[in-house]
């Protein structure tokens, strides 16, 4: 039996209590991985700056991150028993094609979901009650990743336990997507472009979104809400007109 055998077996057969520490240790972990990268990341490219400097953190960014960090575990912990229950049915890891397929179509249908939920989550009726929390903090830092109003933080774990549901992934492809969305997410809000210049200029590789796409989001609200992708925003029409331009000027500055 391998490592990853092992830890899901464990999983699925230890105490629910201690599955659920598992859990809240991992979110921790993961937490604390992203805002240690993100650091990094905007000291490395602090030259390619995409967004003005964050403001002053202040104490409720801190405290909706960490509430953040519990709901991610509660619905990891909704999760695991879903699947202890055999409602959750996860497909046996397969080799590598098998996994790397399940994990496109895991980032297809998430990309898709969070698009349609996240234009709907700026509709004037909802804006106020799930969304505008996050819109709070423009000038986005790696914690602003963590910063957002609970529902929001419900609604995602909702999403991806529905997904993962309908598309029975294995249990290898559930962890490459969640450290994928991981990253993702976290590169949306550094404030700085990690990209290279010839990003935008590269068939297929354009499709991929980068931190200016999101970084312009908080910036206009009216375009991009798309995650992973640009794919949605290009069919519905909603990518910035000023994209090519705002990127060109944030990975240029460094020469
Ligand atoms: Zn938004
Ligand atoms: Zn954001």
């Amino acid at each position: 039996m391998n490592l990853l055998d092992t830890f899901f077996t464990a999983l699925y057969t230890i105490p629910l209590e201690q599955a659920a520490l598992w859990s809240l240790l991992g979110n921790i972990v993961m937490f604390a991985f992203a805002l240690l990268l993100g650091e990094l990341l905007v000291h490395a490219f602090h030259d390619r700056a995409n967004s003005p400097p964050p403001e002053p953190l202040t104490r409720q960014e801190v405290l909706l991150a960490l509430i953040c960090v519990l709901l991610n575990t509660l619905v990891a912990i909704i999760g695991l028993v879903l699947w202890r229950a055999n409602i959750i049915v996860l497909r046996p890891n397969g080799d590598v094609l098998a996994t790397l397929l399940d994990v496109a179509v895991l980032i297809l249908l998430m990309d898709f979901g969070m698009y349609v939920f996240h234009r709907a989550a700026h509709h004037p009726l909802l804006y106020p009650i799930i969304h505008r929390t996050h819109h709070l903090y423009e000038n986005p830092r790696p914690l602003t990743l963590f910063v957002l109003n609970p529902f929001e933080v419900l609604g995602f774990g909702a999403l991806l336990i529905v997904v993962i549901l309908v598309a029975q992934s294995s249990q290898l492809a559930i962890l490459i997507y969640l450290a994928f969305n991981l990253i993702f997410g976290l590169v949306g809000h550094l404030g700085v472009e990690p990209a290279p210049g010839a990003w935008l200029r590269l068939p297929l590789v354009r499709t991929i979104s980068t931190s200016t796409f999101h970084a312009e989001h908080h910036h206009d609200k009216g375009h991009n809400f798309g995650f992973y992708t640009v794919l949605w925003d290009r069919l519905f029409g909603t990518l910035s007109p000023q994209y090519q331009q705002d990127f060109t000027r944030a990975t240029d500055q460094s020469g």
